[in-house]
């Protein structure tokens, strides 16, 4: 049988990791992406490729992934181990302490190497993934922004802003909440909905600023129920550290997610004296205050899907379902869905390659996904 060709819109930290998975399994797909690297550069604006966001924690559904890949020890060697998690007061008072081995294990989690989630930094995770697709030459072409999809009995055509077309076996929608893909073929109405802005994260060099994070602090969320305010750190490596405040309803609001502040000193000034209005322990004002970048994250509303498979078309990640957007949520249930199909690939490879893939995305993800929003 010889290898089918697979399309993958969008070369986030799903769409690398979905290529990578296939490469494993012999097949060859190639990923387009909308970002132009000459152009975000020339605006001084790498966001998706480049520096951006803040830290996510995997856990172990993602961790058995990355080590299906062949990353999980360069992933920890980039990031750092998480043992605890501690919940506190807003002021670190009172605080409950987690040991994440022990939880995981009561969780089901058998395998010793998977039961200390793994906490890094966003972007160094996509380069790690993206160099991993270098290696074995999977290529992604960049500038290409998907306008609209075309199915015929045995292929998909892609077409692409730049007027250029694409044409494979199956095409994969992994091009996150605002997907071209899930509006071209599966409804123009299913488009994500900003509900407004959740909160803002920076990443500070703590090393640098003389901050000192307890080790059963590399996680930690510090909460006035009254108020309803979170604050958290999270340390991603022995230098980096972000430090994250919900901000719901800030009058400055804008769908921005992700994208770092433009006026750092003064978005950082006025959440770090939040923070210390708040009675926060003093090194969340000062990593705060230090904040080398700074980004608002928001929420959207995404409509449900009955299949997240349609003919030849399968989207993934957040082009498929709404995560609460932070801690790497999107990210560990992405990963998940790569594993899903990776795990299953002998048996659309033996039968036809996208019912394989809809099935295996129709029926054992779906119920996950129900049970994460029945608890949202
Ligand atoms: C810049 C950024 C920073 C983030 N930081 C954090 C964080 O700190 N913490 C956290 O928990 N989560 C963060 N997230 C969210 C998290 O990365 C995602 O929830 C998760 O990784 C799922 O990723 P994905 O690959 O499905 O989508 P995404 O990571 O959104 O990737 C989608 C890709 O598709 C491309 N694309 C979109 N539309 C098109 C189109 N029409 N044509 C071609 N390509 C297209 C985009 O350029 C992008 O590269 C961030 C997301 C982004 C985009």
């Amino acid at each position: 049988m010889s290898s089918p060709s697979v399309i993958i819109v969008g070369s986030g930290l799903v769409g690398a990791a979905t290529a990578l998975a296939l490469h494993q399994v012999g097949v060859k797909s190639t990923m387009y992406d909308q970002v132009n690297p000459m152009e975000v550069i020339m605006r001084g604006d790498a966001i998706e490729f480049g520096e951006s966001g803040g830290a996510v924690s995997i856990q172990a559904g993602g961790l058995r992934v990355l080590r299906t890949l062949g990353l999980l020890e360069e992933c920890f060697a980039a990031g750092t181990p998480l043992p605890y998690v501690t919940w506190a007061k807003i002021d670190g008072s009172k605080p409950i302490v987690g040991d994440s081995k022990v939880g995981n294990k009561k969780a089901g989690e058998t395998d010793p190497a998977l039961q200390v989630p793994l906490q890094i930094l966003r972007s160094t995770l996509h380069t790690i993934l993206m160099r991993a697709c270098h290696k074995v030459g999977i290529k992604t072409l960049v500038g290409k922004k998907l306008l609209d999809v075309k199915q015929e009995d045995d292929t998909v055509t892609a077409t692409f802003a730049d007027g250029t077309t694409a044409t494979g076996n199956l095409l994969i929608g992994a091009d996150g909440i605002h997907s071209t893909t899930r509006r071209k073929v599966f409804g123009e109405d299913l488009v994500a909905k900003y509900m407004g802005e959740m909160g803002h994260i920076g990443v500070v060099n703590i090393k640098e600023h003389n901050i000192t994070i307890k080790e059963t602090e590399k996680t930690a969320f510090f909460i006035d129920r009254d108020k309803k305010y979170l604050a958290a750190t999270f340390q991603v490596s022995d230098d980096i550290a972000a430090v994250n405040i919900t901000t719901f309803g800030d009058a400055e609001s804008q769908d921005q997610s992700y994208r770092p502040v433009t006026d750092l000193p003064k978005h950082a000034g006025r959440l770090a004296d939040l923070l210390k209005s708040l009675g926060t322990p003093p090194h969340l004002e000062q990593m705060m205050r230090c904040s080398f970048r700074l980004s608002s994250y928001g929420i959207y509303d995404l409509p449900d899907l009955e299949s997240y498979h349609k003919g030849r078309v399968i989207l993934i990640g957040d082009a498929a379902h709404g995560m609460v957007p932070s801690a790497g949520i999107g990210l560990l249930t992405g990963l998940e869905d790569v594993g899903t199909l990776r795990a299953c690939s002998n048996n659309f490879l033996t039968k036809r390659l996208e019912q394989g893939f809809g099935i295996v995305l129709q029926n054992p993800r779906r119920s996950w996904y129900d049970c994460c929003k029945s608890i949202a």
